[in-house]
């Protein structure tokens, strides 16, 4: 009998292949007192070749996939395999106190991992102490003969299993032969499932008990249209898959006829339909899709695939790229939105009760402003080469985008002091994510340029649900009424003000929520490049008028999620 569990569908598809786990492996020994102290030393040093080899290996497949500036963490890696006095003081251990290996690895590894914690204010050891806990566990797997799971390693088709992916781990699936994952953990918009999105790699997120369940290259069925991943299926099931597979394979294949078809309505109204990036890598498939710009860049990538801060000229080469791409279609990028689900190791940043609520976005541009003028420079340099307009994350009062401003008009000074030409030009919005600027609104829109509404966090913290937590995943509502009026309220107020409203949250590819946001005026949906043929169809079966006159029941007459749902059903029905 087959097995059925459930989650969330978080990246759309269709996929069948082993189960490749990404756990993290026990690794516990016991003290052994040891009488042939020549035999253990040599244990070791078989041990440390093998490691050696492994990081070699994997240093490899990084450099290949990632490039060479990814690949070099593995360098500080074999460093501390070819440290000599790392190594003797292990060998020193073995002989003296007559103990196992492993013993002596842990020893004299926690010694030195205490010694670089202790310096904190230096980011170089802190980098260290990371390195080397990495290394002593490969160290002290390959010991035990236990084999350590790299997703970077995979070059077979998988779908990789695990109880939680970090946005990092998941940037280093390769498409090519990781066909799916499901994770334990996770909501739609925890940013895992984003880049899912992103690399069209279908997911289920939030799979609980997922992990009870598969073993080590079993064959999977994951269902990611459903959110449903299928174990120990019988023939018949597979081939029942294998056609839905296929069937989903056509129909994205006909969506094709769109690629160059302008985001209209029925009636002929004009829309844009924009793509999320999370780095220039991503512009092929937003290409590929007949994007009609880039509505949201997150930058916050930049920083996380590198190990220490980039440089004004690394940054600048990125959105140039970007920019130049695109041209002459508009590229908005969003200022580093470091913080909750998306932390950066060498900033040392504080450990936090509620890393939602906390120290986040624009709060640390603010606070460490020379590291957002470094990106503030980087982008206007980089706006002679195309379209851009920039934004700013988080915006809670109108005093941080004032603030904002100011920073960012330095910068222009600056750089014209230095005979940098820059764009004179440069629309500067915010991002509505936290219902106190979507209420005030109104007040924003006389100063800023464009809003884009971030539902992912503005949902979070308008219904008090984190957005990553699937026990309170039922209080995530994109379609309540209330944060319908949230949204209203925005688009009106901008347009009251002659500004214009974009939408770069998950909700802005929902095709419930479609029709009730043209009807409601938005200006902009901005989504996964997978998502933005299914939109441009779906907006091309309705007139302005159907969608103005759902959108207005649905604000002025429903009082719960599940009515406003039933509404766009039954007015699709009639
Ligand atoms: C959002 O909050 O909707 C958004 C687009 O930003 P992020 O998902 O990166 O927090
Ligand atoms: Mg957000």
């Amino acid at each position: 009998m087959s097995q059925k569990i459930t989650g969330i569908a978080a990246s759309e598809g269709i996929a069948i292949a082993p189960v490749y786990l990404l756990v993290d492996p026990v690794l516990t020994y016991e003290k052994v007192t040891i009488d042939n102290v020549q035999e253990e030393l040599a244990r070791l040093n078989t041990a440390v070749d093998q490691a050696k080899g492994e990081i070699k290996k994997i240093r490899h497949h990084a450099q290949q996939q990632l490039g060479e500036d990814e690949a070099q963490v593995f360098d500080a890696h074999l460093l501390v395999l070819e440290d000599p006095e790392y190594l003797t003081q292990i060998q020193q251990v073995v002989e003296e106190e007559q103990v196992n290996a492993e013993l002596a690895l842990d020893q004299v590894t926690a010694t030195y991992i205490q010694m670089f914690e202790a310096m904190e204010d230096n980011p170089y050891m802190q980098e260290r102490a990371a390195d080397l806990k990495d290394v002593s566990q490969r160290l002290l797997a390959a010991l035990l003969g236990v084999e350590l799971p790299n997703p970077s390693t995979i070059d077979h088709e998988v779908i990789v299993v695990a109880h939680d992916l970090t946005p990092s781990d998941t940037a280093q699936l390769n498409k090519k032969h990781v066909k799916a994952f499901v994770t334990e953990v996770g909501g739609r918009t925890s940013h895992s499932a984003i880049m899912a999105r992103s690399l069209e790699i279908p997911a289920i997120v939030g799979a609980t008990g997922i992990l009870d369940h598969v073993q080590q290259g079993q064959k999977l069925i994951v269902d990611a249209i459903k959110g449903e991943a299928i174990v120990d299926s019988d023939a018949e099931e597979l081939k029942t898959y294998q056609e839905e597979q296929i069937s989903y394979q056509d129909q994205r294949r006909q969506l094709q006829a769109l690629i160059d078809v302008k985001s209209a309505t029925k009636d002929g109204k004009e829309i844009e339909i924009a793509a999320n990036i999370g780095t220039p890598k991503d512009l092929a498939g937003v290409k590929a899709n007949g994007a009609d710009g880039v509505g949201l860049y997150r930058t916050e990538f930049l920083y996380m695939d590198a190990k220490n801060l980039p440089s004004e000229d690394e940054q600048y080469a990125a959105y140039r790229q970007a920019l130049c791409e695109m041209h002459p279609k508009g590229v908005v990028v969003r200022t580093m939105d470091i913080g909750g689900d998306k932390s950066l190791p060498y900033l040392d940043l504080p450990k936090e009760m509620n890393p939602f609520l906390g120290y986040r976005a624009i709060r640390i541009s603010l606070d460490r402003q020379e590291m957002f003028k470094t990106q503030l420079r980087a982008l206007l340099r980089a706006s002679v080469h195309g379209n851009l307009k920039i934004m700013f994350p988080m915006i809670a009062t109108v005093e941080e985008f004032r603030k904002a401003k100011e920073i960012f008009q330095q910068a222009q000074r600056e750089l014209q002091a230095e005979g940098i030409e820059v764009s004179q030009t440069i629309e500067l919005g915010i991002m509505i994510e936290i219902p106190a600027a979507a209420v005030l609104a109104d007040q924003f829109a006389q100063e800023v340029d464009f809003f884009s509404i971030g539902t992912n966090d503005l949902i979070q913290y308008t219904m008090a649900a984190d957005r990553m937590n699937e026990q309170v995943a039922y209080l995530y509502q994109p379609y309540h009424p209330a944060i319908l009026r949230l949204v209203h309220h925005v688009i009106q107020a901008s347009h009251q003000a002659g500004k214009w409203t974009g939408m770069c949250g998950e909700m802005a590819a929902d095709p419930i929520a479609i029709p009730l946001l043209l009807g409601l005026g938005l200006d902009e949906f901005s989504m996964s490049a997978s998502s933005i043929l299914p939109t441009r169809k779906l907006v091309s079966e309705w007139t302005t008028a159907q969608a103005q006159e759902l959108a207005q029941k649905a604000i002025t007459e429903c009082a719960t999620a599940e009515e406003v749902v039933k509404l766009v059903r039954d007015f699709e029905a009639s």
